[in-house]
């Protein structure tokens, strides 16, 4: 378990800030008079069960040594939609008390246990304590300073006295000596964790400890950042595609290579993007058919998700961003009218012929000239002569404006007259 031998130290230098997902959904915490600490989680439709059916198990575990969890509040809110403006989701605030994390005698700091390999040992830091506060123990962390024993241990607790001196004290006496029994700190540690996806340590931010839930709207804008970064999602692609989003989301090289590093620090050194079109995004996975779509659409209406999503959000937003950026290609430019010029104006330009089309009126027959100026303008051009520019040539043209086309963003002319210029069999070959 690589977890529990972390040498990662966050570097400001990352430049990618790995914390939104995993707190996106609490509140702040603070902690009460009497050590419990109450804090606030948003949950979607349907997830507050979720977190009352959890309490209410916790509960079962936490009455035997006189403490709850109390679910002290609910709050029902509609909120507008990350990526449907008008649309409205519904949004539970529930505020929970939970218990204190300091035992009577002291305040725990954090705890070691013995890794299933015999050897390694998992630290975890208890809430608002680091690895640093750990490491000076490392080297004894088997001892108990309330028994003095030593011993083959497989978990000690690392606590605070009220002196502030720090002890280490083993599993079987953590009852003697800070009142509590190990079940009860874990189950009051089991609260953090199952709520807030407290993370003992950063060496737990993945592996069996990820957080269950991600907030939609951040992962939807890490899978925009890579999908943008490789055109598009693709099956070809999905292993540097995953890579990438593992290394936003803080994944760490353990001090054995600089593999997610060196991804940050290309995001780092990218251009940004231009924002992402919620607008465009809904629309596009809205209209898709099949299961496939059908999972993406689903999630798109959560703010947060279940981890084993991650994968389909993913290749959705990839495949949205794909289509967007082979869009253009095949897309004509945004037909525009001539920008300067009023009607009954004599004006001189440069323009390709796009198209010559003949049509019969009461009056004989008549051809439409329709030309793109260099300047992109579109200048339409109903002629009665007989002989007419040919499509594909570029001319020096001079006519009068007869209209401004504001409905139709084109400029309508009379009279033209056409000269080919010397660039013209360049251009219409090009
Ligand atoms: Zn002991």
């Amino acid at each position: 378990m690589a977890q529990a031998s972390d040498d990662y130290e966050y570097d400001p230098d990352d430049g990618i800030d790995p914390i939104p997902h995993a707190h996106a959904r609490v509140g702040d915490k603070v902690t009460l008079e009497n050590g419990r600490i109450r804090f606030t989680l948003l949950c979607d439709d349907g997830q507050d069960e979720e977190v009352e059916a959890l309490a209410k198990r916790l509960n079962k575990r936490l009455a035997k040594f006189g403490q709850s969890l109390d679910i002290i509040s609910k709050q029902v809110s509609e909120v507008e939609s990350y990526w449907k403006p008008g649309k409205m989701d519904r949004v539970i605030k529930l505020t929970l008390e939970t218990p204190p994390m300091s035992g009577k005698k002291a305040k725990l700091i954090g705890s070691f246990e013995r890794a299933e390999d015999g050897e390694q040992v998992y630290r975890y830091a208890f809430d608002g304590h680091t690895e640093a506060d750990l490491e000076p123990f490392l080297g004894r962390w088997s001892d108990c300073d309330h028994c003095q024993k030593s011993r083959q241990r497989n978990a000690t607790f690392l606590c605070e006295t009220e002196e502030g001196e720090r002890v280490l004290i083993g599993r079987q006496c953590s009852m003697d000596y800070l009142g509590l029994d190990p079940s009860d700190i874990l189950a009051r540690h089991a609260v953090f964790y199952e709520f807030l996806n407290e993370r003992e340590s950063d060496a737990e931010y993945f592996g069996p400890r990820a957080p269950r839930m991600m907030d939609m709207e951040y992962l939807v804008m890490t899978a925009y950042r890579v999908a943008k970064r490789y055109g598009g999602y693709s099956k070809d692609i999905k292993g540097d595609f995953l890579d990438d989003i593992d290394a936003l989301y803080g994944a760490r090289d353990y001090g054995r290579s600089t593999f997610y590093k060196d991804i940050r620090r290309w995001y780092r050194e990218a251009p940004a993007p231009e924002p992402l079109d919620k607008l465009a995004l809904a629309d596009y996975v809205f209209n898709q058919r099949g299961n496939f779509w059908a999972d993406v659409q689903i999630a798109l209406e959560m703010r947060s998700v279940r981890l084993k999503r991650r994968n389909i959000i993913i290749a959705g937003i990839g495949l949205f961003v794909g289509r967007r950026e082979t869009k253009p290609k095949e897309e004509k430019a945004v037909q525009k009218r001539m920008a300067e010029g009023v009607k009954d104006q004599r004006v001189d330009f440069v323009g390709t012929i796009v198209r010559t089309t003949p049509y019969e009126t009461d009056f004989g027959p008549k051809t439409v000239i329709v030309i793109l100026t260099d300047k992109g303008e579109t200048c339409v051009h109903f002629s009665a002569k007989e002989h007419n520019p040919e499509a594909g040539k570029r001319y020096a043209i001079r006519a009068t404006i007869t209209k401004q086309d504001d409905e139709k963003q084109q400029t309508v002319l009379a009279r033209a007259v056409y000269t080919e210029t010397t660039q013209g069999e360049l251009f219409a070959t090009a």
